[in-house]
């Protein structure tokens, strides 16, 4: 059904995405392949819909679901758990089981906290008997910018992967999309990645066309005849990010019209821890996001004059560069030439209530 709100798993429910599901194919016989786009885009739906229509193997590891609110870390056992649970799922699990086994007795009872690099050797020990299998694998860092919270160091163990681990294709989406970037180092010499080649996949909101067409689809399928004029007013306000169309479709039978004003609310809503974590790391963040907000789209000098009053306090151009910066590498913030723009309507929305 085109309207739930779990991930697509299979390309028969997937909507348009074309060109993307052929250019992630054709990426799976790279060693790198990156999966890029703001939050809700659609990157998880890609990645399991293409696998599954495939039937190759492949390991899925959501990352955020691995970060500890409290630490604000993602502990390393956590991803050693994960990956080692679902192995099960492999073709040729049988086949492997024996050998992990053995990796687990050795690392013992990873209740007992393990030394780093025990735990970092535990999950090398496991790409290595995946990968001697002779199968290719696709190994998915899904949100994988989660992974600079690491508790260990992974990029080595990436940098591993992709030089010596051949049937092992490294599949890593992101929505912090500068983050994931630097976490990876692929322009950064002392980083073992620097330099080699990934391919890249990037999912963009739907355009206005699309976005209709999108709700068409999914109302058509669910046997309810809405308005067009309705349906404008909803891609208008809503934007093009799937899973806000989504939640709109869902809400709609209940709902009515009506149905915008609470995706919007409830979006908001979700948005909001994001930004709240998002504020609680630089002084100045709230109040760029206002400006962007504000005037719609904002040039550095336009935010500048924006804090100076809002604040009575003026950052230094440094700081407000590298604030805007960061904010761009994050998603939250859009830059086209001089101009700053924030691309979900939701968030915008959530800054401005
Ligand atoms: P992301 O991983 O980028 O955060 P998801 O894949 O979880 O996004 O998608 C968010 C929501 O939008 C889900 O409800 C999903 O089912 C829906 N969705 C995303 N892309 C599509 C698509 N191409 N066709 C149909 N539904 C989609
Ligand atoms: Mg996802």
């Amino acid at each position: 059904m085109l309207f739930s709100t779990e991930p697509k798993t299979s390309l028969d429910e997937l909507f348009d995405r074309e060109a993307e599901i052929e250019r992630f194919r054709s990426g799976l016989n790279e060693r790198l392949v990156l999966v890029l786009g703001i939050r809700r885009v659609g990157k998880s739906s890609l990645v399991l819909s293409v696998l599954n229509s495939l039937g190759i193997d492949y390991v899925f590891i959501d990352v955020r679901k691995l970060y500890d609110n409290v630490s604000r870390k993602v502990p390393a056992e956590r991803i050693y758990n994960e990956l080692r649970m679902s192995l099960g799922n492999l073709s040729f699990w049988e086949g492997v089981r024996r050998i992990i086994d053995e990796i687990d007795v050795s690392l013992g009872p990873i209740r007992f906290r393990l030394s780093a690099s025990r735990i970092r050797d535990g999950i090398a020990k496991i790409l290595e008997a995946i990968n001697n299998a002779g199968k290719h694998v696709v190994l998915v860092f899904d949100e994988a910018q989660y992974l600079r919270y690491s508790t260990i160091g992974l990029r080595p163990l990436l940098a591993y992967a992709y030089d010596h681990l051949r049937n092992i294709t490294l599949v890593l989406t992101g929505n912090e999309v500068g983050l994931l970037h630097d976490f990876l180092g692929l322009d950064d010499p002392s980083s073992g990645l620097y330099g080699r080649y990934y391919h890249v996949i990037e999912l963009r909101p739907f355009d206005r066309e699309r976005s209709i067409e999108f709700l068409r689809r999914g109302f058509r399928e669910l046997g309810i005849n809405v308005d067009d004029r309705v349906i404008e007013r909803a891609v208008d306000e809503l934007g093009g990010i799937a899973g806000w169309l989504v939640y709109f479709g869902r809400l709609y039978p209940e709902r009515g019209e009506d149905a915008i004003n609470e995706v919007k609310e409830i979006g908001a809503n979700l948005v909001r821890s994001e930004l709240e974590e998002l504020f609680s790391r630089s002084q100045y963040y709230r109040y760029i996001m206002e400006a962007v907000a504000v005037l719609g789209k904002a040039r550095w000098s336009d935010v500048m004059k924006y804090l100076m009053a809002r604040m009575g306090e003026r950052p230094t151009n440094a700081t407000l560069s590298r604030d805007l910066n960061n904010l761009v590498k994050m998603g939250f913030l859009t830059k086209d030439g001089d101009w700053y723009g924030i691309p979900d309507p939701i968030v915008r929305y959530a800054v401005l209530r």
